[in-house]
């Protein structure tokens, strides 16, 4: 059983833009997978359906096996199994500081201010920002930015973490420190989903690559089932 599917999703802004048609894709427990596509192929999107940020037209999402509701309970459920980075980190960072942003989410679910500080310090120490805690995040560098961005995702301790481009803006020292990153939370089993617009070292590390044009799975498979022919 897969640990999330997106099954036939459409879905449509309000625009009137098709940015997904029928998409089908799946990824099973401890594995890192990644979504190759060009700008406006429709990976923002359909990472905003992994935790019911968007709910699409048509189709579902499974998580775990179950069917994503979009109410209340199920909402808060999703995005306790899914964490998602945007690909800007600005639009996730917004408190007055590093540890008030990673604080943010535990603290929303209800744990308590102990747990809540036992797990700030641990992912901020995972993610190698340990000493930033009071620091305001507007500033940091766009690395850090996102660093703390993926901290405050950790500290809610998901099943599945769903990055959108954790690389781009990154020079080539940042973009490699941040994919070993990724690899040491997939290694401790953490089911990593990445987007990327580059065939660099994201899909050919991925243990499945998925390639998306216009909202729509055009290729799957291991990245040597998808590049070697
Ligand atoms: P929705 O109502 O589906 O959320 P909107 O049309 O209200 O979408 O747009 C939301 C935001 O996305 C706005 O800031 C808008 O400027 C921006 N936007 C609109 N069209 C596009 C597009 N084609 N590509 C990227 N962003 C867009
Ligand atoms: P990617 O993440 O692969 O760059 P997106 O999911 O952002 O692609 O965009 C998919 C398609 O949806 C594109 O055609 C884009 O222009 C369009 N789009 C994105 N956001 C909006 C929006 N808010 N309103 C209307 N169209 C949008």
């Amino acid at each position: 059983m897969s640990i999330i599917e997106a099954k036939n999703i459409t879905y449509l802004y309000s625009d009137g833009t098709k940015a997904l048609d029928n998409i089908n894709f799946k990824v099973e427990k401890g594995q890192i997978v990644s979504l190759l596509g060009k700008n406006g192929a429709g990976k923002s999107t359909l990472f905003l359906h992994f935790n019911g940020i968007f709910e699409p037209e048509n189709g579902e999402i499974l998580i775990d096996g179950e069917k994503l509701e979009y109410n209340k309970k199920g909402l808060l459920k999703a995005r306790q199994k899914v964490g998602i980075v945007f690909q800007n980190p600005d639009d996730q960072l917004f408190a007055p500081t590093v540890e008030e942003d990673v604080a943010f989410g535990p603290l929303n679910i209800g744990l308590s201010q102990e747990e809540t500080k036992k797990r700030v310090t641990d992912s901020l120490k995972r993610v190698g920002m340990e000493g930033y805690e009071k620091k305001p995040p507007h500033h940091l560098s766009g690395g850090q930015k996102k660093k703390v961005a993926i901290a405050g995702i950790l500290a809610m301790n998901p099943e599945i973490m769903v990055l959108d481009e954790p690389t781009s803006g990154l020079d080539p020292k940042g973009a490699s420190k941040m994919l070993k990153l990724l690899y040491e939370l997939n290694n401790k089993g953490m089911t990593i989903i990445i987007s990327t617009h580059d065939v660099d070292l994201v899909p050919l590390y991925s243990d499945k690559v998925n390639v998306i044009k216009n909202g729509t799975i055009i290729k799957e498979g291991t990245p040597h089932e998808v590049f070697d022919d």
